[in-house]
Order: C-alpha cells, then sequence, then structure tokens
C-alpha cells in the first residue's frame, strides 16, 4: 500500500480530516477487536485506490506547546517515509511562521506533495486562502474538513497522484516473509545478526515494492525465508528515534509487507505503549505475530521469572492473546532458533485451510449447546459455517439474525476455533451472515 501522511501544525484539523477518511473502514476492524483506542494509523480507499494514512499529529502529546523542532521532525520523517504528503494549513490562522518552515522542507521534495487549506466553508474563506499560494507549493486544495467540503476534489487528485506499486511479490515468492520490528534499542539488528551472521547467508536480493522495504531471501537452519529488515533502514537518522512516531512510522511499511511479525521488545523495559502499538498495528493488518523478549540475559530470575513476565505481557495484549512469546538473548545467542521456529509455525498456521465438512462437525455441536442468546424473544440459528477462501484466516458463519450476534458470542466462537486448531499468533476474522 502507498503510504500518505498527513502534517502540519498542531489544531489545523489533521485528525478530524484522519478520521474522515479512515472512518468506515476501522469501524469494521474495531468490532472484530472490541478494543478502541486512539488512531493515528489506518487504511482507507478512494475509487477503489486503498491507501494507508498516518496523522502525525496524533503521536505528539500536549500538542499546544508543541516545539517547531518537532514539527520539523515529523515532516522530515514524512518526507523519508511516506509516498505522498498533505500538508495541512489553517483559512483561519493563515500563514504562520511554522507553517513556512514547513513548506520551505517540503517545496524540496520530489514526492507528491498537496497542500490543504482546512477549514474553508464560506465564500470569504474562498477569498482569504488564496494567501496560500504564497508558500510556494503550487495549488492547493480547499476543504472543510468538519462538513467534507472538497474533499472528494482533494481525493481525487490524491489517487491520481500516488505512485502506482509494483503487484506483490507473494506468487512467485511463496516463502514466509518476516518484518523484524519494535521500539529502538530493544535488540533488533542484534537479534538479525545473531540469526543470520555477518555474512548474512544471502541468496538473492528481490526489491521490495518501494526503495526502503528491502526482502532478502536467507536460508538458515533449514528454513528459508525473506526478511524485511526494518533495522537496516536506519538512513538519514538526522531525527531522534525516542519519540514512539517514529518507530511506528518506520515499522508501517514493514509490517505491511510481511507475513508475520518478529515484535523484539526490550526485558529490561517491559512492554510499553510503544510495543502496543506496534503489536497493534501488526493485528489491524491481520499479520502473524510473534514477540521476542530480548535482553533476558539482564534479567534477575529470582525475581521475576519468564511466567510472571509473560502473564503481564499477555494483559497488555487482550483480547488476542494467542500468541507465542519467547525469552531470547541476542547477545548470548539464546533460544533465537526458537524464536525462528515460532515465527515459521505462525507462518503455516496463517496459511491453513480448514475443511468445511470437519469443521461444520466440531462446530455445529458447539453452538448447539452453547447458542447465542435470543434476543427480543427471536432465536438466532446458526445452520452452516466455513472458511472463506481468502488469503488470511477468515470464517463465516450463516445465520438466520446474524445482526443479534454481539462481540462476546463472536469471542465465544473465536476460542473454540483457536481451542481447537492451531490459529497461535494468527489473527483470524468471524463473520456473520444472513443465509
Ligand atoms: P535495535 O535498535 O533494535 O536494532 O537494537 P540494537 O540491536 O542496536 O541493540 C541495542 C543495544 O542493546 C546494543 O547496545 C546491543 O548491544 C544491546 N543488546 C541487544 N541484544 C542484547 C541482549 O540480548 N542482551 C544484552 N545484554 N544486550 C543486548
Amino acid at each position: 500500500n502507498n503510504i500518505v501522511a498527513i502534517v502540519g501544525r498542531p489544531n489545523v484539523g489533521k485528525s478530524t480530516f484522519f478520521n474522515r477518511l479512515i472512518q468506515r473502514r476501522d469501524a469494521i476492524v474495531d468490532s472484530v477487536s472490541g478494543v478502541t483506542r486512539d488512531r493515528n494509523y489506518g487504511k482507507s480507499e478512494w475509487n477503489g485506490k486503498e491507501f494507508s494514512v498516518i496523522d502525525t499529529g496524533g503521536y505528539i502529546k500536549g500538542s499546544d506547546d508543541i516545539f517547531e523542532g518537532e514539527i520539523r521532525k515529523q515532516v522530515e520523517l514524512a518526507i523519508d517515509e511516506a509516498d505522498a504528503i498533505m500538508f495541512m494549513v489553517d483559512v483561519e490562522e493563515g500563514i504562520t511562521p511554522m507553517d513556512e518552515e514547513v513548506a520551505k522542507l517540503l517545496r524540496k521534495v520530489t514526492k507528491p506533495v498537496i497542500l490543504v487549506v482546512n477549514k474553508v466553508d464560506n465564500s470569504k474563506r474562498h477569498t482569504d486562502a488564496l494567501e496560500f499560494y504564497n508558500l510556494g507549493l503550487g495549488e492547493y486544495f480547499a476543504i472543510g474538513g468538519m462538513n467534507g467540503t472538497g474533499t472528494g476534489d482533494l481525493l481525487d487528485h490524491l489517487v491520481k497522484v500516488l505512485p502506482e506499486l509494483p503487484e506483490a511479490i507473494e506468487e512467485e515468492n511463496p516463502l514466509p516473509r518476516f518484518a523484524v520490528v519494535g521500539r529502538p534499542n530493544a535488540g533488533k539488528s542484534s537479534i538479525i545478526n545473531a540469526l543470520i551472521g555477518e555474512d548474512r547467508f544471502v541468496v538473492t536480493d528481490i526489491a521490495g515494492t518501494t526503495r526502503d522495504a528491502i526482502d532478502t531471501k536467507y536460508n538458515r537452519f533449514g528454513f528459508e525465508f525473506n526478511l524485511i529488515d526494518t533495522a537496516g533502514i536506519r538512513r538519514k537518522a538526522k531525527v531522534k528515534e525516542d519519540l514512539e512516531f517514529y518507530s511506528v512510522m518506520r515499522s508501517v511499511r514493514a509490517i505491511e509487507h510481511s507475513d508475520v511479525c518478529i515484535l523484539v521488545i526490550d526485558a529490561t523495559r517491559g512492554f510499553e505503549s510503544q510495543d502496543q502499538n506496534i503489536f497493534w498495528l501488526a493485528e489491524k493488518n491481520r499479520k502473524g505475530i510473534v514477540i521476542l523478549v530480548n535482553k533476558w540475559d539482564l534479567i534477575e530470575k529470582d525475581t521475576m521469572t519468564s511466567k510472571e513476565y509473560e502473564n503481564r505481557i499477555r494483559e497488555q495484549i487482550k483480547p488476542f492473546t494467542d500468541v507465542p512469546i519467547i525469552f531470547v538473548s541476542a547477545l548470548e545467542k539464546q533460544r533465537l532458533l526458537k524464536g525462528l521456529e515460532a515465527a515459521v509455525e505462525v507462518f503455516e498456521n496463517r496459511k491453513q485451510r480448514v475443511a468445511t465438512s470437519k469443521f461444520n462437525e466440531l462446530m455445529l455441536p458447539i453452538i448447539e449447546a452453547y447458542p447465542p442468546p435470543a434476543l427480543k424473544g427471536k432465536y438466532v440459528k446458526i445452520k452452516y459455517c466455513m472458511q472463506l477462501p481468502t488469503a488470511i484466516p477468515q470464517f463465516v458463519f450463516f445465520a438466520n439474525l446474524p445482526q443479534y450476534i454481539k462481540d462476546p458470542y463472536k469471542r465465544f466462537i473465536e476460542n473454540k476455533l483457536r481451542e481447537n486448531y492451531n490459529f497461535t499468533g494468527v489473527p483470524i476474522d468471524i463473520y456473520f451472515r444472513q443465509k
């Protein structure tokens, strides 16, 4: 997918516009996971073209006293990582010095940059907006992000200027694609080096869909796989990497491009909100997930057992807790092979096909014993179920009144499915439909 970043000062209306873009599609994912969170990443689609959107402002807390430097870093990173940039300004405020700074950076960019003048909701403001030609970014799009005026033309233009991406390479290259992701300093590079050695056992290089994401094919310990090396993309490290935004933004592309995400966390720091965000990104993209708790050599084993540690992580990743968690040390080369094996297993789980007759034999008696609760005196009956012929695990259950089936029951079904089939590490979708 193309990645579109929305940049601009705080309070120009980035989040409102972002929410408008992702609304419909995100609502679907929400009802599946049952979790709501602050959103700053989502998928959108216009005229049949899908793209990912990042609201860069969403990552900056206490945005009233934001430093100019942070905006600058935010923009530089967007320039590095995104395929197109929407620069939003506010007609009420006019051009501010900060806007000028941003425009200066964006004028040098060769990627598509779209100037969006927001809060243009009457004719006087259309006249006011003219001053934004002074930013030297050429034509702008005037929108009213609140009520949506002008956004259609803007999106028509956006999907026109987004670069054409080469077709996915899955078919010709069915090997697992692993992305090693995680916070800076979690030990991603160390793990990759320990796993594949300095010589890196390269078989071939396959250029990914962009100049940044490079799949490299490896053959190690009897496994063949492609590695998407985010640690290696630490180019132009002008920006300090301590902000959550940077590591997440850097992870987005790798995650989207992978089959299984190997999420590396630093045992000495625990599973924090940044880790949670990256986990959630992977889950939302329906990728397989393995968690490696690295630097386990540094943990005092008397005070903290791996079981306790594991339980704490599982608390943090609810409700999708059926994920391998492996304690490793890149330094002492401990259990790294186990980590790799887990990733291969998750890849296999994700590809698995469940035979329809067996599936019905298994699920229908369970459903009969524990049917969905009746609603308004009406009984909900599920008569038939099957796995969909999709690339990732999705299941459909046909019912007389599918709209009456609520999330708790869906979770019950998912748990039963997971008890009986090995979908460890794999997010699954369950749908109820009218038959
Ligand atoms: P990255 O930013 O995620 O790629 O992290 P690096 O691989 O660069 O590692 C960050 C720091 O943690 C470096 O100083 C490593 O030497 C150290 N480190 C990585 N793995 C381990 C480990 O298993 N044990 C210990 N004690 N240190 C580690």
